[in-house]
């Protein structure tokens, strides 16, 4: 698979035991609906859970076509759509109308890693964890 934004070969990383692909040009990251579904069972630290009762059930919104991009997995048939994630403050995710995979781009993950940097004793992977969950959940509702 292939970045969307850049077009660089995306490599597998694997994150509370969940394989993620990500490019190391522009650090965005790719997450499959399965990898999503995934994610979203873990049973989660304390400190995520707080993280979670702080901000809240996470709903999101739908928005407007995301540009050019195309999604990694389904190529040029499928446009991603950006959408609006509430989780403390929004981010904005960029979803594949038709496999229903997700893209986070750097700017989108290190607002919410900043936001989450005010919370003490948070593991490197605790905010984006939290994150994946929440879009994971938000997500859920429309199955
Ligand atoms: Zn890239
Ligand atoms: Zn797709």
């Amino acid at each position: 698979m292939k970045c969307p934004r850049d077009g660089t070969q995306l490599t597998r990383v694997i994150i509370a035991g969940v394989e993620l692909d990500k490019c190391h040009k522009c650090d965005g990251i790719w997450c499959d609906r399965d990898e999503m579904e995934r994610l979203r069972d873990l049973k989660i630290s304390e400190v995520e859970e707080l993280l979670e009762q702080k901000y809240g059930s996470p709903s999101f919104h739908e928005g407007k076509p995301a540009g050019h991009m195309r999604c990694p997995r389904c190529g040029e048939e499928a446009r991603l759509i950006e959408y609006t994630v509430s989780y403390g403050k929004p981010v904005n995710i960029d979803r594949c109308q038709r496999c229903f995979g997700v893209w986070l781009d750097d700017r989108e993950l290190n607002a919410i890693v900043e936001e989450k940097k005010r919370v003490d004793k948070i593991t490197p992977e605790g905010p984006l964890l939290a994150l994946l969950r929440s879009i994971g959940l938000a997500f859920r509702a429309e199955k």
